[in-house]
């Protein structure tokens, strides 16, 4: 870690509130209250917390006896000290959290994590419910109105319209790529209306994901009272630590002993989650990050060169068609480096460490096929393609490391439900994944959405027009 963010994060140690800087370096740090609203730092870069909180080995040896939303509240409140009392933080966790988090054996010391519970069916729904929930109680505190802008490659906007649909205080502005989301992703936010708007952008997600970043620095849309809730987020980044303690808590047999975790990685936000987990506490022997042929990671854990991919390549894992992650700065920044918002690097992060702590592997979509096929047949495990790039990712750790590893349990993260994509795993299994009960009744109803030109004018004018 270089000199000034390790000033940063280990000023003052002890009772002082944990505050937020900026990766840029640039902006002032602020309050958990003022990050999570924000979203981004007026510098451009992504809020991380100035110092780690320690959730020690007593607290751990606890969890195997909680449940979600109970570990949930206890990760959560060393983040946020007393920005939300406990109880409040039991009782948002609790409403949350309604759902199963099944960790599913699998044979050979593997598990899987399914986090499809959920009711949008993804992992997304474990931040977005309860970063919706945290901003909400903000905002009625302040009696205060606000406006969520957040682009989507799939699972975010889904997850992020269905959290925030039906809140007092907040309207949502979904940006999608008109044609590169799933029939089922789009339905999930267009049949909401009510505070949900959505916008189709003929483009791709990078360029969504740019309208929404020019938007937030724009002075003259500074009456629009606008946040982020993308994985920039850190309302959202926090919550993703929780489901790696609790894996961990059901999968080891002692608070210390070690755990691997194989993570379908796109914007990097459900990797960041489980890398300030370890950084807490959690004993994770390494992390497989395991992409698909979006490949700009592993090929800098590789090479140590990083190199954007633009534009994103389309694979069937689709929420994961993401060229230059998100989260790639915050990553960077715990490793000792900078690197700005474009992706350049201004001061390489420590790469031996990191490559010691990541296993990084990128997995074709024949392989996602293949191995959606296989483990189907072998094991009756129905997995779709972002799980199956997870699988397969740990299926080549354990052939390059296996002598070492074995008796490690691997938890396979597993980010959406199969249902959602239906003909991949027809395809691959040959019979039709079962349909989750919350994703049935999106085919009845109307759908609704606005298509905007890939063109920060266009885009300015139709936000003006919605909330001027
Ligand atoms: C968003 C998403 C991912 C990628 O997660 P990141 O946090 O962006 O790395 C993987 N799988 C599914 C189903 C997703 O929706």
């Amino acid at each position: 870690m270089h000199e000034e963010m390790k000033a940063e994060m280990m000023a003052e140690k002890g009772t002082r509130a944990i505050e937020y800087f900026s990766t840029n370096l640039k902006a002032p740090k602020v309050s958990f209250e003022e990050a999570l609203l924000r979203g981004l730092a007026p510098d451009k870069g992504l809020y991380m917390p100035d110092r780690l909180p320690a959730i020690g080995e007593k607290l751990r040896a606890r969890f195997p006896g909680m449940g979600y939303y109970e570990i949930a509240a206890h990760v959560l409140s060393a983040f946020l000290g007393d920005a939300i009392p406990f109880a409040d933080l039991t009782s948002m966790c609790r409403d949350a959290y309604t759902f199963d988090v099944p960790v599913e054996p699998a044979g050979d010391n593997l598990f899987i994590l399914r986090l499809d519970q959920g009711p949008t069916a993804s992992f997304k729904d474990f931040a977005a419910r309860l970063m919706a929930r945290m901003m909400n109680y903000f905002m009625a505190k302040e009696k205060r109105h606000m406006v969520i802008l957040t682009a989507t490659s799939g699972d975010t906007g889904s997850a992020v319209a269905n959290a925030f649909f039906g809140l007092e205080h907040i309207d949502v502005v979904v940006l999608y790529p008109l044609g590169e989301v799933s029939e089922v992703q789009r339905r999930q936010m267009t049949t909401l209306h009510g505070n949900v708007h959505v916008a189709g952008i003929d483009g791709k997600f990078d360029h969504c994901q740019a309208l929404v970043k020019q938007a937030f620095t724009d002075p003259e849309l500074d009456r629009i009272p606008l946040s982020s809730a993308n994985s920039i987020n850190i309302g959202r980044l926090l919550p993703q630590t929780v489901y790696y303690y609790y894996a961990g808590s059901r999968v080891c047999s002692r608070p210390d002993s070690p755990v691997i975790f194989s993570v379908p990685s796109g914007n990097f936000g459900n990797l960041m989650g489980g890398v300030l987990a370890r950084e807490t506490g959690l004993p994770v022997h390494r992390f497989i990050v395991a992409t698909n042929a979006n490949k700009e990671v592993p090929e800098y854990l590789r090479t140590g060169v990083y190199q954007i991919i633009s534009p994103s390549l389309m694979c069937i894992s689709s929420a994961m068609n993401v060229g230059h992650p998100s989260n790639m700065a915050r990553l960077v920044a715990l490793y000792g480096g900078i690197m700005d918002e474009k992706g350049n690097i201004l001061r390489q992060p420590d790469l031996e460490r990191m490559r010691n702590d990541f296993h990084g592997v990128s997995i074709t979509d024949e392989e996602t096929m293949e191995t959606m096929a296989g483990v189907w047949k072998e094991k009756g495990i129905v997995l779709e393609p972002h799980g199956a790039v997870a699988w397969k990712g740990a299926v080549e750790y354990l052939r390059e490391n296996g002598t070492h590893s074995r008796n490690i349990p691997i938890v396979v993260v597993e980010t959406a439900h199969p249902g959602k994509f239906p003909d991949e795993v027809k395809k691959a299994t040959g019979t039709l994944p079962i349909l989750p009960e919350s994703l049935k009744t999106i085919f009845g109803k109307e759908e609704q959405f606005d298509r905007v030109e890939n063109d920060y004018r266009a885009f300015k004018k139709y936000l003006m027009n919605m909330f001027f």
